[in-house]
């Protein structure tokens, strides 16, 4: 494709990550957004952060960037999950070495803006995109909605501004453009485990903790500087355990005594931060065509936003910049409709699967994770996996570990779902778990889905 003058709407992780592949292949990028420059804005890397795994590093080594980030992340191999009035107990992740990497979002995003620069791309901060026209790949940016606006007009317009898009908002009101949106009733709220006064971390570093507690949870993601960030997960509304009802500093000690005591003595600053930091709302956004011509394209978030449960919205997004930029080698060709097209019809199916897998996985490390059922059965699992890997491949790592589309996760996890739930059901086998028997059994089931399988790509 020769050189073409192509516009980025979001400097976020998937906009910063699209204009460095875009750079590679030639193109003159500018990138709007309506925020402040991120490396100008002092935090102390401290900000949010995030679980990268196998589909976000994948994109990253394949835009030659791999090794830029590596640095900035920390090894997380197991859940460490916290039970009240029990000994803490962990849940390896994958296979031994296998981790996903807690990752700050504000020094990530600084980087890879970082790199886009030095490899050309012009980013223009604080100019919000009001609006577009979409057939002429053109947008509005000014001050205010009211004021006078500027255009701007390029070859193409990149959507990468998020889960409340406006690029996004402006294709919604065309016929035939489906959009659903849905908040969970669980929102969440940013609390801090500061580091002691060497810098260290004051529990273990390289795991993400996890206070599973039925309807909420806490957990906790290492940063750099030895502090961890937590995220407290909890209905918004209600009369208990609700945002809603932590109204007060003595309301919150008392909640935070009776469900997570083991934390009181390493969270100093739990009611400055309880108070402080806003309550935030979760959501999952799905909408088609994703695509406007040869004209528009959303990637990330403003595509396909999911809730954060299996830590693979970012992930997701990176996987869409990675496939398009496939798709355009495969496709060829000057024109981008048909590269348009065979993206959007290629990730759609996994975006939906990727959003059902989140939402269900909430379930998972809210009340499962301490649930001894539950936990039996992903011993079984993993067992079984660890003697068969060629014939199971558990969800988790499928999702996780593997660039194995989403949609097959989704499908093969159902599949493998319906053989475990047989042998839970198989007599005494708390006491049977790991024998020949229930091996076998579940390789029997196993080899039939294989079969199946090779069929269906045969
Ligand atoms: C609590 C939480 C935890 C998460 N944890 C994980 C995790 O562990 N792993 C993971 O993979 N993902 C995680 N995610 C998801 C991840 O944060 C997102 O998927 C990712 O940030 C999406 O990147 P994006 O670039 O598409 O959008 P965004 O990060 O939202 O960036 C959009 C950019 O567009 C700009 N913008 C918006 N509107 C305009 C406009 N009109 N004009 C100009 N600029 C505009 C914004 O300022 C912003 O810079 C988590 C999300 C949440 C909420």
């Amino acid at each position: 494709m020769k050189q073409q003058n192509l516009a980025i709407v979001g400097s976020g992780l998937v906009g910063s990550l699209w204009a460095i592949y875009l750079n590679k292949r030639g193109h003159k990028v500018t990138v709007f957004d309506r925020r402040e420059d991120i490396r100008k804005i002092n935090f102390s890397g401290r900000s949010i952060n995030l679980a990268m795994s196998v589909r976000g590093w994948n994109a990253l080594e394949n835009a030659g960037i791999k090794k830029d980030v590596e640095a900035l992340g920390i090894p997380m191999y197991h859940r460490h999950i916290h039970v009240v009035d029990k000994e803490d107990y962990i849940q390896p992740y994958g296979k031994e070495g296998e981790a996903i990497y807690s990752i700050s979002r504000g020094v990530l995003n600084r980087k890879m803006i970082d790199i886009a620069e030095a490899n050309g791309t012009e980013f223009r901060f604080e100019e919000k995109v009001w609006d577009v026209s979409l057939a002429e790949a053109k947008i509005f940016t000014g001050e205010s909605e009211k004021e006078d606006w500027q255009s701007h007009e390029f070859d193409v317009v990149f959507g990468c501004d998020g889960a409340f898009s406006r690029v996004r908002h402006k294709m919604q009101r065309r016929s035939r453009f489906n959009y659903s949106q849905e908040f969970l009733d669980t929102g969440y709220k940013e609390l801090t485990i500061p580091a002691d006064e060497n810098g260290n971390h004051v529990i273990e570093k390289n795991a993400l903790h996890i206070w599973p507690r039925g309807k909420f949870m806490l957990i906790a993601l290492p940063n750099l500087d030895g502090s961890f960030t937590c995220t407290l997960f909890m209905p918004h509304d209600g009369k208990e355990n609700a945002f809603e009802a932590l109204d007060t500093k003595e309301k919150v000690m008392a909640f935070w005594e009776e469900h997570f005591p083991d934390t009181l003595a390493i969270m100093p600053t739990l009611l400055n931060d309880f108070f402080e930091n806003p309550t935030s709302a979760l959501v999952t956004m799905k909408c088609y065509p994703w695509t406007y011509w040869n004209k528009v394209a959303l990637i990330g978030d403003a595509a396909h936003a999911v809730v954060p449960f299996y830590g693979q919205g970012m992930n997701a997004g990176f996987e869409d910049v990675f496939q398009l930029n496939q798709i355009i080698d495969r496709v060829g060709g000057e024109d981008w409709q048909p590269i348009f097209e065979t993206y959007q019809e290629e990730r759609k199916p996994n975006a939906d699967a990727i959003a059902e897998l989140s939402y269900r996985n909430f379930m998972e490390m809210s009340s499962k994770t301490a649930d001894p059922n539950f936990i039996l059965r992903k011993k079984i699992e993993n067992k079984f996996a660890a003697n068969y890997p060629e014939l199971w491949m558990p969800l988790y790592s499928r999702v996780t570990f593997s660039n194995k589309p989403y949609a097959e996760a989704l499908q093969r996890g159902e599949e493998q779902a319906a053989i475990m739930d047989k042998i839970m059901d198989m007599a005494g086998i708390d006491k049977i778990w790991d024998t020949k028997v229930v091996m076998n059994a579940i390789k029997e089931e196993a080899e039939l889905l294989d079969d199946l399988s090779e069929q269906i790509e045969a």
